[in-house]
Formats: C-alpha cells, structure tokens, sequence
C-alpha cells in the first residue's frame, strides 16, 4: 500500500505550494522513496530539481530517468567520505557537506572531476544530537580551510532545526542560520559565497522564507506521507 498522492491530486498541491512559494525561491523536491513513475508527473508538471538522501536510491533512479535530462539532483542526506566519488558523479548540489574532513575530500575528488559541485554548509544553530553539521563557532574557525577548497563551489549554509521547537523557536533558528551566512559574507573570502540558504521542509518552509530562505526542500507536502519514517 502507497501513502503517495495520485497524479492529480499531486497537481493541486503543486498549485498551491508554488502560490506560496516567492519566485526567488527554488523548490526542490524531495523524493526519497518516491516511485519513479510518481517523478515522472512531478517533471511533467514542472518540477526540474529532485533531492535525494540516498546514494543508491539516487543512482538507480537516475538511471531509470535518464531521459529527463534537464533535471537537477540535489544530496540533502549525510555524505560518508567513502561515497564522495558516486555523490560528484550523481549530483549537482551537496546540500549536507557537514564536516571540514568531507569537503576537504571533496575538494581533492572534484579537482579531477567534470564540474564543480555547488556546496551548502550544513550547520547546527542549537545543539542537536541527532543532526550533523558545524556549530557556528567550529565552523567560523574552519572557513580559512573551507575558503582553500577551490574545486567547490561553496554556495551558502543548509540548516534543519531540531524536531519538536514552537514556531517562534524554529524561526529563531532560521534567522539565526540568515545571521550567520551574513556575518560570513561580511568577511569576504574570496571562495565562500553565501547567496544561498537552504531551509524549509514541510512543516516549517513558509517560517524559513520568512528568515529568507532560497531553497526549500519539500518532501511530504509535496508527495504524501513516506511509507516508511527512515531518512
Ligand atoms: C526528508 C528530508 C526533507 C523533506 O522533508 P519533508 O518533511 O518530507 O518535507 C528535507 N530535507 C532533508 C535533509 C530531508 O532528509
């Protein structure tokens, strides 16, 4: 039994979404465990950006959509070192580059490879053992290193609030996560752009575009509710 939407009710939400949705503000949308043949009537109705968690999940599904070819893939989920390689090959966005070790990696990968990979931050505003990502401290120390990765296109910061905050708190964290791209930015180092956030997902992208989110990555709101709770 799928809980995903059918074709035509996916329209409708679309419709309304992107009614929502600033024009400055890229949607991706998320497809974990979303049916090929459901991504197929997302692209027919416009959608050119899908986000994956899963490197096989992604490879496969490229490979079964290889005639859309005007799609962008975006990793949202964690990257261990040991995928980097398939992640650069897969995907042209790394929006979960959450540790200094992986982008160094990535960095020495990319030298050799085809196209520079557009890189968010991965950031954690309040502490959160069950996310990845740079504290602000740690990653105001990393940025002379980050600012050496010139094979990455490091693009700005990606940030997914703690489960469970009120509203007030998760925008907290958004314009926390706004601050801190701008205090960055501020400092210009010549290889750290900071145009982009990527924040928002279901329940909380009207709160992150209102702290100025670029890209929101909407996944249930989009598709129905995931089969199953994994990541
Ligand atoms: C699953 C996921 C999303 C989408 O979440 P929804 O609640 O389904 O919108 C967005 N970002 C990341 C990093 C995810 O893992």
């Amino acid at each position: 039994m799928t809980h995903f939407l059918k074709a035509e009710q996916l329209a409708d939400r679309l419709r309304e979404i992107r009614q929502t949705l600033p024009a400055s503000v890229k949607l991706i949308a998320v497809t974990k465990q979303v049916p090929v043949e459901l991504m197929r009537i997302a692209y027919e109705l416009g959608i050119r950006d899908f986000g994956e968690s899963r490197i096989q999940e992604a490879s496969t599904k490229q490979a079964q959509l290889r005639d859309l070819a005007d799609v962008t893939w975006h990793l949202i989920g964690h990257l261990q070192s040991n995928k980097a390689a398939k992640a650069l090959e897969l995907f042209e966005w790394i929006h979960s580059v959450d540790n200094l070790k992986l982008a160094n990696r990535l960095n020495q990968l990319a030298k050799t490879c085809c196209r520079k990979p557009n890189i968010c931050l991965q950031v954690k505003l309040l502490p959160d053992p069950n996310k990845y990502g740079w504290n602000p401290t740690d990653l105001l120390t990393d940025l002379p290193d980050l600012n050496q990765c010139t094979h990455l296109n490091i693009v700005g910061l990606m940030a997914i609030p703690p489960y469970g905050l009120e509203p007030a708190q998760t925008l907290s964290v958004f314009q926390q996560t706004q601050q801190l791209a701008e205090q960055i930015r501020q400092q210009n180092w010549p290889n750290l752009q900071m145009q982009q956030l990527s924040m928002g997902m279901s329940d909380d992208y009207l709160l992150a575009i209102e702290a100025g989110s670029t890209m929101v990555r909407l996944g249930r709101t989009l598709f129905g509710e995931r089969p199953s709770n994994e990541q």
